[in-house]
């Protein structure tokens, strides 16, 4: 699928939502587009010697309620349209939750994986000296994102650091502990996820250890809501990332499939060696199979539109938490809801990582360590309440969940703003 159009059906849907809150046309228009969005070259020195320049890119959506807030990914398909529609999802993810911060992403088209630790770094290091005077603690916080990590975060802290001649943790979040990182930031996005899954166990009267799960996309964000899940007593039967995915009908331990994978390289026969398992019910599958498990909540954590209409007439899990940033395509969405899916959208089931990042840029900024319990509890409580006044609306407007979503968020950007 071509990354124009998810762009285009969001810019629509404000349109849409927008006219039913009967928000002013002129700042209705405005907020379709990023307030300011930068592409740059980033001349990075090879190992052989040679200068290969990279295209970085900075979309800063909307700052009425804070600065701009949002991760920076390394993929070899970012691009324009894409980062400037994830900018859009970040503002109206912190306007959902209730946090003050605006809405922004970065990245660079790259494969980080033909790089090495050198150029990596200097990749990273060069990302922040082209948007040197663009970002800053009150201005616009980037974080990490798709293919960036707590590393690569401080990197981009120390040369940000360095060009402002002070030492400057409020610039970044996601970084590590060291450098003013929170505890449970790291683990944040997926604990927020299974947060959500307690929501629905009590709305639903789920039983975890009769609740299946299949998970698309083994990251950060898919381990540790396997993990948190896990823990719960819920029961992951399917794993899968790009390479493939495996699945157990026993149930998978993430902490051996991430050994495993470490091991390896990759998930896909962690399990089974050809047609010969390990364990008998385990086998690998493709991704397109995960999608279509039967299992009762599927749990799509990697990349967007990977939910399309061409496979959401097959999916059976009832429950879907979209933990990966737009994985729902448009009309995916549609057939889904009439399908009677309950489907928590993105912009609230993987709040969790930039509410633990407002937490770590407050700790920076009142220099005051956090414990994480106290990270935990209060994510908790911020997810607990957006989950809770969502679901309200929702009811009470007799609209889907992903529809009163952005008509929350558009509200209170649209308040802060006339
Ligand atoms: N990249 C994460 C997201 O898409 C976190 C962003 C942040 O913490 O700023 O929500």
């Amino acid at each position: 699928m071509k990354r124009e159009n998810f762009l285009q059906p969001l810019q629509k849907e404000i349109e849409k939502i927008g006219r039913i809150i009967k928000a002013p046309k002129e700042i209705l228009e405005g907020l379709k587009e990023p307030k300011r969005f930068v592409k740059f070259q980033i001349p990075v020195l090879m190992k052989d010697g040679r200068r290969k320049i990279f295209w970085g890119f900075r979309s800063q959506h909307n700052n009425a309620l804070g600065p701009y807030k949002g991760g920076i990914r390394f993929h070899p398909k970012v691009c324009e349209e894409e980062i400037k529609a994830l900018s859009i999802l970040m503002s109206l993810k912190c306007a959902l939750v209730n946090i003050p911060f605006g809405g922004a992403k970065g990245g660079v088209a790259v494969d980080p994986q033909d790089l090495n630790k050198k150029e990596l770094e200097r990749l990273s290091r060069q990302y922040v000296r082209e948007i040197f005077p663009l970002i800053g603690p009150d201005l616009d916080i980037p974080a990490p994102d798709v293919n960036t990590n707590e590393k690569i975060i401080s990197w981009m802290v120390q040369e940000y650091s360095k060009l402002s001649g002070k030492f400057n943790p409020g610039a970044f979040t996601g970084k590590p502990e060291k450098l003013w990182g929170l505890k449970g930031r790291k683990e944040a996005t997926g604990f927020g996820g299974v947060v959500i899954l307690e929501k629905l166990k009590e709305i639903f009267d789920l039983q975890p250890s009769k609740t299946t799960i299949a998970i698309q996309g083994f990251g950060n964000v898919g381990f540790h809501f396997a993990k948190f899940a896990q823990e719960k007593g819920y029961k992951i039967l399917a794993i899968s990332e790009a390479e493939g995915g495996i699945y157990l009908k026993e149930g998978l331990e993430p902490e051996k499939v991430l050994k495993c994978k470490a091991k390896k390289g990759k998930i896909a026969g962690c399990y089974c060696r050809g047609s010969v398992c390990d364990f008998p019910g385990g086998k690998d599958i493709s991704n397109q199979e995960l999608l279509r498990t039967n299992v009762d909540v599927l749990v799509p954590a990697a990349i967007e539109n990977v939910i399309t209409k061409e496979n959401a007439p097959r999916i059976k899990a009832k429950y879907i938490i979209a933990m990966a940033n737009a994985p729902v395509t448009r009309e995916a969405q549609k057939i889904l809801e009439k399908r009677g899916k309950v489907i928590i959208p993105d912009i609230l089931a993987n709040a969790g990582g930039v509410i633990a990042s407002f937490f770590e840029w407050q700790q920076a900024q009142e220099r005051n360590l956090w414990e994480r319990k106290k990270t935990f509890e209060n994510l908790s409580q911020v997810l607990s309440k957006a989950f809770d006044h969502l679901w309200k609306v929702a009811k009470e407007r007799k609209i889907s969940l992903h529809k009163a979503a952005i008509l929350i968020a558009l509200e209170r950007i649209i308040k802060a703003t006339s």
